[in-house]
């Protein structure tokens, strides 16, 4: 396994796989690799095949940070990383630094960002209002650093696979956008590095997001029909906000596409929902 921290080496290392007709697929994260990372490599494995090539990319992009987030103390163990995917079988993890991603920043001179105008609009957009600007181009500059033909997503961020599939259709990337399903921890908390911030006692408060999509599920099962949104946030945000250290930034009924707010509940909307547990923002997400 090779780790590349130089954006040029990385790149020039790309263009020699393309002319060796060698199949790539890329993994971004941000490190501090748990289960739910994984997955996606094996999936990234399982569809380029032994002989393809696949790339981690662990960097923590300050652009989808706003200042007053968790930026510096977002999780970091590199070593830990490295072990982690020597063992999943990545062939390349490519670990840049600020300088090599955003070259000039520092003194002004980098000045160009991708954007996404409609989706990214409302949900984790509506709390973080530069997040997905952040996401979008750092993913952009992955995919041209890269050249991979297939990238593999966590279906844990609902928003931003729906947000970066619409950007590879837009920006016409050669790039087939694969999306895993989320992998949770045996009672149900979908894993996510940021669970490192929770307190034993907060570990056990957030057992309400799974809890809350487990009350909907019910709920739609006792109307199959569908039901007003308003009969299913109501019981769902009570749950969550009869929780002392719990508090639901936001939840909502979407279209699995296009993100627009459903008037009823129905099987096949797309539940999400944010909840600051203590300090740590939590999301999660279903299809109903
Ligand atoms: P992150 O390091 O949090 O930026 O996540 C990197 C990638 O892993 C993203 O595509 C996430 O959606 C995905 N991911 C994070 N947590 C999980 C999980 N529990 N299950 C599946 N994929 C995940």
């Amino acid at each position: 396994m090779k780790v590349i921290h130089a954006a040029d080496a990385m790149q020039r290392l790309a263009l020699q796989w393309r002319k060796s007709n060698q199949r790539v697929a890329l993994v971004p994260t941000m490190g501090y690799l748990h289960a739910g990372h994984l997955s996606l490599v094996h999936e990234a494995r399982r569809r380029v095949g032994p002989a393809g090539l696949v790339v981690l990319s662990i960097y923590v992009n300050p652009t989808q940070f706003a200042p007053h987030e968790d930026l510096s103390r977002y999780p970091r163990d590199f070593a830990r990383d490295r072990q982690l995917c020597r063992k999943a079988g990545v062939d390349v993890i490519f670990a840049p630094d600020n300088e090599a991603m955003y070259p000039g920043k520092e003194q002004g001179q980098y000045s160009t960002f991708v954007v996404e105008e409609v989706l990214g609009r409302e949900l984790e957009g509506g709390t973080r209002p530069t997040h997905f600007r952040g996401v979008t181009t750092v993913v952009a500059k992955l995919f041209n650093l890269v050249l991979p033909e297939l990238a593999v997503f966590g279906a844990k961020d609902f928003q931003q696979s729906a947000i970066l599939r619409r950007m590879v259709k837009d920006l016409n990337f050669p790039i087939e956008m694969v999306v895993a399903p989320t992998v949770r921890e045996p009672d149900g908390l979908a894993m996510s590095s940021r669970n490192k911030y929770l307190s034993r006692s907060e570990r056990r408060t957030a057992l309400v997001l799974s809890y809350g999509m487990e009350v909907a599920r019910r709920l739609l099962l006792r109307h199959p029909g569908g039901l007003p949104v308003q009969k299913v946030v109501d019981p769902v945000a009570r749950i969550i906000n009869s929780q002392p250290a719990a508090r639901l930034d936001y939840l909502a009924f979407v279209d699995p596409l296009t993100l627009q707010p459903q008037k009823r509940v129905r099987p096949g909307v797309q539940m999400t929902l944010a909840v600051f547990v203590g300090k740590t923002r939590l999301i999660d997400n279903t299809r109903l």
